[in-house]
């Protein structure tokens, strides 16, 4: 007999609760019971067809391993590593398997997500959560993971004049791991409230349209193709562009000003579990004032479009109920 999970298919821009055969770990494959899920931008980006995929959706996520062909983490709270390199390629090898050409990457390429009952996963994956993390905190490992990466990949100066242009959900965890650093970010957005909850940090909130000034470094986490352009605006000459936005839209770029500017442009992705874990750990992080709404596995659908709507914050989706 076959045994059946809920889970929530994307199949042609379509978003669908079915009951599909549950996952069998392989070798060096743990099986986990998904507790808790997030719903980032990409996932609403590929609704809209970022990327070709069909299949479960969903990369963010903590859940308890249920079944260890090892035994080891049997019962282990986890959170996971989203992309998964072929292990035999010069990328792969080098350490670089992100960016291994063919990886698979959960519930975005060729890979099941986490919003479904379970999920199968490598081992080298897996991170054990620490019980100081509660559930509705460690589902942010994956996007703060995302704002780390900036550090791996850019050396700021703790002098530096630095802003982040979005205040959307990325954009609010950029501006917390900035703060960490010792730097006083100032964060361009929109949303009263949602700069509000990074105002108690030191960050000042500034609506982006009436900001003028110019910063060393600026991180684009707009989600829009229009946000290169503004950021542009905002960067000192010789300063420095992050951008974090995905979108199926394309950007139009004048690049002249880059050039006679001299600004370095740097693209930003994926990032490392641990370091995101430790932040988490420490427990200093305003988290549970990002949390919108939380749905069940069953609501999927209504929570995507809810998650798409101006203005909202962070939506999580509840698989054990
Ligand atoms: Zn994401
Ligand atoms: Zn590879």
């Amino acid at each position: 007999m076959v045994i059946k999970i809920k889970a929530l298919i994307l199949k042609d821009g379509k978003v669908s609760l079915k009951n599909v055969p549950a996952p069998q770990p392989q070798k060096e494959e743990v099986l986990i019971r998904v507790s808790l899920g997030g719903i980032c931008r990409t996932d609403l980006e590929m609704v809209k067809g970022y990327v070709p995929f069909t299949g479960i959706m969903g990369h963010e996520f903590v859940g308890r391993v249920e079944f260890d062909p090892q035994s080891e983490l049997n019962g282990t709270r986890v959170v996971g590593e989203i992309n998964i390199g072929c292990g035999s390629c010069s990328f792969c090898w080098t350490g670089l398997k992100n960016h291994c050409q063919n990886r698979e990457v959960i519930g975005i390429r060729r890979r099941p997500g986490v919003f479904a009952e379970y999920v199968v996963l490598p081992r080298e994956n897996i991170y054990p959560v620490p019980v100081e993390i509660s559930d509705e905190e460690a589902v942010f490992t994956e996007p703060l993971a995302a704002a780390l990466q900036i550090l791996e990949q850019v050396h700021i100066p703790p002098s530096y004049k630095v802003a982040v242009l979005g205040d959307g959900r990325l954009g609010l965890l950029v501006a917390m791991v900035l703060v960490e650093t010792g730097l006083q970010p100032l964060i361009l957005g929109h949303h009263k409230e949602k700069m509000d909850i990074v105002k108690p940090l030191g960050v000042k909130g500034v609506i982006a349209e009436e900001f003028s000034g110019k910063v060393d470094l600026l991180v684009e986490c707009t989600g829009s193709s229009t946000g290169f352009q503004k950021a542009q605006e905002n960067v000192k000459p010789r300063g420095t562009i992050v951008l974090k936005t995905t979108t199926t839209g394309k950007a139009s770029v004048d690049l002249a000003p880059l050039v006679s500017g001299e600004i370095t442009v740097v693209g930003s992705r994926c990032g490392p579990f641990t370091p995101a874990l430790n932040l988490l750990k420490r427990g200093k992080l305003p988290l549970s004032k990002m949390v919108e709404k939380v749905f069940t596995l069953s609501q999927g659908e209504k929570a995507l479009e809810y998650a798409s709507r101006k203005g909202v914050k962070k939506v999580l989706l509840d698989m054990e109920c």
